[in-house]
């Protein structure tokens, strides 16, 4: 008799934890939730900050770039971009790249 009360006991306490597991595994869940959207809605809020900064900046004359070649600031529009560089002209675009292949590039 004692045995099945003890049965009975660890059944509810067993319920018990199993409710206390869930409420805190949701309770992860629903906190990680917000963590892992916060990761792209981060860099979509930071895409949209961009935006709205780039926006902000287009209410200036020209949104400036710096050339990686020779680092003057020229008009985005008149710039021209390689991946993520950008350069005044297309020849310092040519050049920049010849110079990093030939970086790439092992000399002997
Ligand atoms: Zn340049």
């Amino acid at each position: 008799m004692r045995q099945i009360l003890l049965l009975v006991l660890l059944f509810v306490v067993g319920q018990w934890f199993v409710k206390a597991l869930r409420r805190a595994q949701t309770q992860t869940r629903a906190g990680a939730q917000p963590g892992q959207g916060a990761q792209p809605g981060q860099s979509a809020a930071q895409s949209a900050t961009g935006g709205a900064s780039t926006s902000g900046k287009a209410a200036l004359p020209e949104p400036m770039v710096r050339c990686a070649e020779c680092g003057v600031h020229a008009p985005r529009s008149e710039s021209v971009n390689v991946g993520a560089r950008s350069f005044c002209s297309s020849e310092h675009a040519r050049a920049w790249d010849a110079r990093t292949t030939a970086q790439d590039r092992p000399a002997r």
